[in-house]
């Protein structure tokens, strides 16, 4: 390290408040910085001049890979002509304006128009407001709850912790809050009751809601939300049957589907939206990351026609609608957002999500799920997840104070990969950027078992 980087070390220590990090012990200098510097395809180095093989596109983010010119062009041609401009009171830019339009031609069928913000968690924001909207403009001012599962992740906001259904994201900081429940997470393998099939375990989540809607009251239930599959909760795909058994008992209750795409969205699934991939019926989408690969901040909620006819109803009865953000469809952000998308055509990046995603989780399969302390190994296109266990047989989990995933995670990078310890259980994930290629798969695979064997023995 040079000594630029030591002083920068120290300010880092000093001064930056980092999210999602130990503050205590990363200000005593007994967690590591790694300082950030380049990147090149699914490759990231440091000041120290280290490489790594990012196998989590940052935060499951950067899915075109690190460096590509087309978009940097993009944001600096934009830069230069216009940087700024608001979206107010029908303002836009060439820039917004084609990227709605090329979002809506790539979503599933029925969607209508696009409300963008800055993050995943300000667009589920934004989509619990207009669900609000929506009732009120119905004539149903009790229905307002939002049911949301144990394990979901749809951000850190007031309201949307309180959709997040992981603790770590509560404790201390007074969520959830009503009106959001919590119901039972799609989890076979920790869930499941040893005797159940994968489609009897989505039954039961599918009664464990009706139960839930009936406790509370139909009328007072406005919408489910959703990702396609769990992420930041574990890497879970849906059970077998999941989604057609929980919509059609949202259906019957008249309640709303929220998919929130924030990871799902262009192509990590090896399909352009997770919600076609499942077959599932969204009125609302949430869409972020994969939609400008993190090159500039950029969120979206994508209203279906269903739900659009009725907000328009609200404008024509009360004026404008009260809702916008300074940087809504920033012009930097959408010039990024249309390369982005452009790139992921021109690389074919949504296939190569589904063929280089089943090779490497197959892989993935082979080389770890013979370990005695591996209870699981699953995933779907470029998402994977490996789920160490104390007890195969009996499923026995390690105690948590043992930190297995964070050991395994770090034993990885000392081989020059970076998967990422999920933040509840001893889970390793893996999302790399969509243009992985099959070497680099095996890269990763290759590194993880030797990881899992330094951490946990043969
Ligand atoms: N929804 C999902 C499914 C996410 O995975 C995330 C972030 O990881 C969010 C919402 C929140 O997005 P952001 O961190 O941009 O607020």
């Amino acid at each position: 390290m040079s000594e630029y980087s030591n002083e920068i070390t120290a300010w880092d220590r000093d001064h930056f408040f980092h999210p999602s990090t130990h503050m205590g012990m990363h200000a005593r200098g007994e967690t590591p910085t790694r300082v950030m510097a380049g990147g090149e395809g699914v490759y990231v180095t440091d000041v120290g001049g280290r490489t790594s093989l990012d196998a989590f596109a940052g935060l499951y983010c950067v899915n075109v890979g690190y460096g590509r010119q087309k978009i940097s062009d993009a944001i600096a041609e934009q830069a230069k002509s216009l940087a700024y401009y608001h979206a107010y009171v029908g303002h836009g830019t060439e820039a917004s304006i084609t990227l709605s339009k090329m979002i809506i031609d790539r979503a599933p069928k029925g969607m209508s128009r696009v409300y963008f913000g800055l993050s995943g968690s300000d667009a589920n924001e934004t989509n619990i407001k207009l669900i609000w909207y929506y009732n009120n403009i119905l004539g149903r001012p009790e229905k307002k709850k939002i049911i949301s599962r144990w394990r979901g992740y749809h951000g850190s906001g007031v309201m949307t912790g309180s959709l997040t259904g992981l603790e770590l994201f509560h404790n201390l900081f007074d969520l959830p809050r009503p009106p959001v429940l919590h119901t039972e997470a799609p989890y076979y393998f920790r869930r499941a009751d040893r005797s159940m099939s994968e489609e009897q375990f989505s039954q039961h989540c599918a009664d464990k809601l009706e139960e839930m809607i009936l406790a509370e009251g139909p009328d007072t239930i406005a919408a489910f939300i959703g990702e396609p599959i769990l992420g930041t909760g574990g890497i879970v795909p849906p059970p077998r049957g999941y989604w057609q058994k929980i919509q059609a008992v949202l259906e019957k209750y008249d309640i709303l589907l929220v998919a929130d795409e924030v990871v799902t969205g262009f192509g990590r699934l090896g399909s352009m939206f997770g919600s076609d991939h499942y077959d599932m019926r969204p009125d609302l989408i949430t869409i972020a990351k994969g939609l400008t690969s993190a090159y500039a901040p950029l969120s979206g909620s994508i209203v279906s026609d269903k739900v659009w006819q009725v907000l328009v109803q609200g404008s024509d009865k009360m004026g404008a609608i009260g809702h916008g953000w300074t940087y809504s469809a920033h012009p930097i952000c959408a010039a990024a957002g249309v390369a982005n998308l452009e790139l992921v055509d021109e690389l074919g990046l949504v296939e190569n999500a589904g063929s280089t995603g089943a090779y490497f989780r197959s892989e993935l399969a082979k080389a770890v799920a013979g370990h005695r302390h591996v209870g699981d190994v699953r995933g779907d296109g470029l998402m994977a997840a490996v789920e160490f266990v104390e007890d195969k047989n009996d499923r026995v989990f390690f105690d948590p104070a043992k930190k297995i995933g964070p050991q395994v995670s770090t034993a990885l990078l000392e081989r020059g990969v970076i998967g990422r310890a999920m933040p509840q259980g001893d889970i390793l994930g893996f999302a790399p950027p969509l243009c992985l290629t099959r070497e680099e798969a095996d890269t990763v695979v290759k590194a993880t078992a030797a990881a899992i064997e330094a951490v946990l023995g043969r």
